[in-house]
């Protein structure tokens, strides 16, 4: 549940000051990168508008392997090895061959933050940026290495963002009421949203239901309260937000870009934290080079650039089949999900769709294999 405690009125005082490397927004991408910078020496401040772990941005589903990759298990709520697919003729059970789970979104960030100890956070707004100086509500940050960590804004970018509802985002809306359940539920029906689906994960003593529409002038408030109803939850703690669809380039302006702001999540699934994560660590792997001399910054720059673009075409694959969803009429839409359920099936397609961004990159964190265990900061 969101909490208010961000520094307000006379607690807000000026903030200036010269770093080795500014990450601005620290949800899962930022927070990332801050986790390779760990021990390197480099002078690193992190900047949100709230503190961290305040808002939740998500549902906050993951295939378990990430959390316990990263060491962040701690913050686990509920395991799930099935998703129930309800389409308007009936409903279909897919046995993944690996796990997603629901996590907390506080006590994960908590989490992840204590894994980048010698990082600096103040809570700022970042309102944008002039070569190496990004600007704050609190004053100016001046810094060779920046990281837009920020979300779908894309704030640190060279060029004007385009708003909602004509750039290349989907929209998502949940209800977060008191309850339980056991199972990990998608509904992919017309009747809530021509283009994309509902949903509703257990996370303990909360679920988490809601609609994405890919479509972003497509408004999920009516479709999500009418979800609720007819799961029979109540319709309490709201929480949406844009999802970006189209990968953009992950470097611009000398500004290494991470997470949503590069449009690191994934086409139809909308699933973007595993890949925030994803590539906030390669990121930071490159920044960490940097810091310690063994990189030149435009080195850093190239190289995190072609990373990204390597996956592209994965990313723009997912998006071709987010685009023909709405034009597959429904029976055979039933017909194709069905077809899926077949083991050798889901097996070798969900493989591949973990393939994109694996939980083996984080366990190859250099860093994290040196780390002694952390403590819980929450
Ligand atoms: C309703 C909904 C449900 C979702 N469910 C899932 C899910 O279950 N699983 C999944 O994988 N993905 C899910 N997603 C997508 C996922 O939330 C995003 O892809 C993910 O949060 C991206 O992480 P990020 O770190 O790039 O950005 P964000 O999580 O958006 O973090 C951006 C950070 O920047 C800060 N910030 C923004 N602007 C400023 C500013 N001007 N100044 C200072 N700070 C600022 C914010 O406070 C925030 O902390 C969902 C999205 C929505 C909308």
């Amino acid at each position: 549940m969101p909490l208010q405690a961000t520094k307000r009125g006379s607690a807000r005082t000026a903030l200036r000051g010269e770093y080795d490397v500014l990450i601005c927004g620290a949800s899962f991408g930022g927070l990332a990168v801050a986790r390779e910078l760990a021990g390197s020496g480099a002078r690193t401040l992190i900047v949100d508008r709230y503190e961290v772990g305040e808002r939740a941005t998500s549902a906050c589903g993951i295939p378990t392997d990430w959390m316990y990759a990263l060491g962040l298990e701690r913050a686990l709520q509920q395991t799930f090895g099935e998703i129930l697919l309800h389409t308007q003729y009936g409903s279909v059970r897919w046995r993944l061959p690996w796990t997603f789970s629901t996590f907390d979104y506080r006590g994960m960030c908590s989490l992840l933050r204590a894994q980048s100890p010698d990082a600096a956070f103040e809570t700022a707004t970042v309102t944008g940026r002039t070569g190496e100086v990004v600007h704050t509500d609190r004053g100016d940050l001046r810094a060779e290495l920046i990281v837009d960590a920020l979300g779908w804004r894309r704030m640190l970018g060279t060029r004007a963002t385009v708003q909602p509802p004509n750039a290349r985002l989907s929209r998502g809306l949940e209800v977060h009421p008191h309850g339980r359940g056991t199972e990990m539920e998608i509904w992919v029906k017309r009747s809530y949203v021509p283009a994309g689906y509902g949903w509703s994960f257990p996370a303990d003593d909360e679920l988490r239901v809601g609609v994405g529409s890919y479509d972003p002038h497509y408004h999920v408030k009516d479709p999500t309260v009418r979800l609720a109803q007819d799961t029979g939850v109540d319709t309490v703690r709201y929480q949406g937000n844009w999802i970006p669809h189209k990968i953009r380039p992950a470097t611009e302006g000398g500004v290494f870009f991470v997470g949503d702001s590069a449009g690191h999540c994934l086409p139809t699934s909308a699933e973007g934290i595993r890949t925030a994560l994803y590539f906030g660590l390669a990121c930071g792997r490159e920044l960490r080079a940097v810091v310690e001399g063994r990189r030149r910054r435009r080195d850093a720059l190239r190289r995190y650039h072609l990373f990204s673009a390597a996956h592209a075409w994965k990313f723009d694959l997912l998006l071709n089949v987010q685009q023909a969803y709405p034009r597959v009429p429904a029976p055979a839409l039933h017909r194709i999900i069905q077809g899926m359920a077949r083991q050798p099936v889901m097996d070798q397609v969900w493989n591949w769709y973990m393939g994109i961004a694996p939980p083996e990159f984080a366990r190859a964190s250099r860093v994290a294999d040196q780390r002694p265990p952390v403590a819980v900061a929450a």
